[in-house]
């Protein structure tokens, strides 16, 4: 087992990963910029390191520092949490080459999914359902043309290095083509410095529903059910729950199998996600591989009774894993809880917490780095809680989560609460019945 974990990351998710690293008895060594510096990672870890200024590209995702930090301290491992370099295939090969073991993907993994036209392709030949589309990347807009023509509009446009739900575009008709590939491309470039596109049948009224996967260093992938998370604004999950009201056992069978099958075909190691969209006939179609923990993932440990980092920990350090597929018992819900203004279009709103009650109780968990006086930074996302509950039945998880929303107080900021507590007094959303269109026609002056 390792000695040292450096989580090159910050907010909940550093702190989730050193309380699992306390528990497993592993000394932490949390990194920050200057804006991080009052950060609870900071204060809970056994040690921590500067590694530069605000700007993220300065500190979080500083490659050449964040070695030199792990050797300073003398790490052997670095959980890079999600977002940040989770996903960068250049950070994961630069660990292995200094003899750090790299919480995460390979290389060789990330770079086969962490591009989405060929991660499709890997899929297709692995036997899972795909959305009908263009055979990798689009040449010009022509070519794009031809595609939407056989599979026929509506079509969706995405940026291969996509994530976050930028560089993507709905299109309608042929004379929307041109306007949207230019704006989606010039903003793929923007954010991902790759304007590589490709194109996708629109889906519609689909589900996001994804399933949870586990690979050990011996060729075993279990699946651990799957989280339903369809309530999304300009495609960012807000809220997400297990099991999807959705869901039916053979679906979860099938969607399982078909995961289990994608992780297998490139000998999957680690904790992964592998999402799907899934239409009102239950026919489910891949959209992409998360090859890291993701912010959801507490809805899944609460289901299943099990801590997914330490899983990712204890798989990386070489322990096999028992192989069996994990069935959920009770149902879990997650809201995200952001710095942002929901009357005024989730507009973000840092500034300093005056004060701060988080709720508890039965079946109540809250992840979160805040405390009453945090300055929160404008630099980074304006996630400053996930707030979970369980229960045994979802109406009695909703009504837990109301009871819990009721009970958190963030004064100094505004926050996405109001809007959560009039998600969960919607008809709709209490009988299931949603989409990833819901928040589309959603009434907000209600929140
Ligand atoms: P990102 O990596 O930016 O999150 P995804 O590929 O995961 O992008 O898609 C995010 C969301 O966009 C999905 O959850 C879904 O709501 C919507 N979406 C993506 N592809 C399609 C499609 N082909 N049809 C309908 N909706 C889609």
């Amino acid at each position: 087992m390792f000695n040292k974990i450096l989580i090159a990351n910050r907010g909940e998710i550093a702190l989730r990963v050193i309380r699992t690293c306390r528990e497993m008895g592993i000394k932490t060594v949390a990194v920050y910029s200057t804006a991080d510096k009052e950060s609870l990672h900071v204060r809970f870890a056994d040690e921590a390191v500067c590694i530069g200024p605000p700007p993220s590209r300065q500190s979080y995702l500083n490659i050449p520092t964040l070695i030199a930090a792990a050797e300073i301290t003398n790490a052997d491992a670095i959980h890079p949490g999600y977002g940040f370099l989770s996903e960068n295939a250049e950070f994961s090969r630069i660990c292995q080459e200094n003899g750090i073991k790299f919480i995460g993907a390979s290389p060789d993994m990330i770079n086969r999914m962490g591009d989405k036209a060929s991660a499709k392709a890997t899929m297709i030949a692995a036997g899972v359902p795909v959305v009908p589309g263009s055979d990798g990347l689009l040449q010009s807009v022509e070519q794009g043309k031809k595609v939407a023509a056989k599979i026929k509009y509506p079509v969706i446009l995405k940026a291969t290095a996509g994530g976050g739900g930028r560089g993507m575009r709905i299109i309608n008709a042929e004379d929307e083509f041109q306007h949207a590939w230019d704006s989606a491309r010039t903003e793929a470039a923007a954010a991902f410095g790759n304007d590589g596109m490709y194109l996708e049948k629109y889906v519609e009224e689909p589900r996001h529903i994804e399933i949870q996967i586990c690979g050990d260093q011996y060729g075993h992938v279990c699946h651990l059910s799957e989280r339903d998370c369809s309530i999304q604004r300009r495609h960012q999950k807000l809220v997400e729950e297990a099991p999807s009201p959705f869901m039916t056992d053979d679906l979860r069978e099938r969607m399982g199998a078909a995961a289990i099958a994608g992780a297998a075909a490139i000998g999957y190691e680690g904790v992964g996600t592998i999402e799907f969209l899934v239409d009102k006939n239950r026919d489910f179609y891949f959209m992409e591989m998360n090859t890291r923990i993701q912010v959801e993932h507490p809805v899944t440990e609460e289901i299943i009774n099990y801590d997914l980092i330490k899983e990712q920990i204890k798989v990386a350090a070489g322990i096999p894993i028992s192989g069996r597929n994990y069935l959920p018992t009770g149902h879990a819900m997650e809201c995200r809880i952001n710095a942002e203004d929901p009357r005024a279009g989730f507009r973000p709103a840092p500034g300093r917490i005056t004060t701060l009650h988080i709720p508890g109780g039965h079946g109540v968990r809250v992840d979160t780095h805040v405390y009453a006086g945090y300055q929160i930074p404008p630099n980074y996302d304006s996630m400053i809680a996930k707030l979970i509950t369980v229960a045994q039945t979802r109406e009695e998880c909703i009504v837990k989560m109301k009871r819990a929303l009721s009970e958190f107080v963030v004064e100094g900021v505004k926050t996405t609460i109001p809007f959560h507590l009039a998600l969960m007094d919607s008809e709709d959303f209490k009988a299931g019945n949603f989409t990833t269109k819901f928040l589309e026609s959603f009434d907000f002056s209600v929140v």
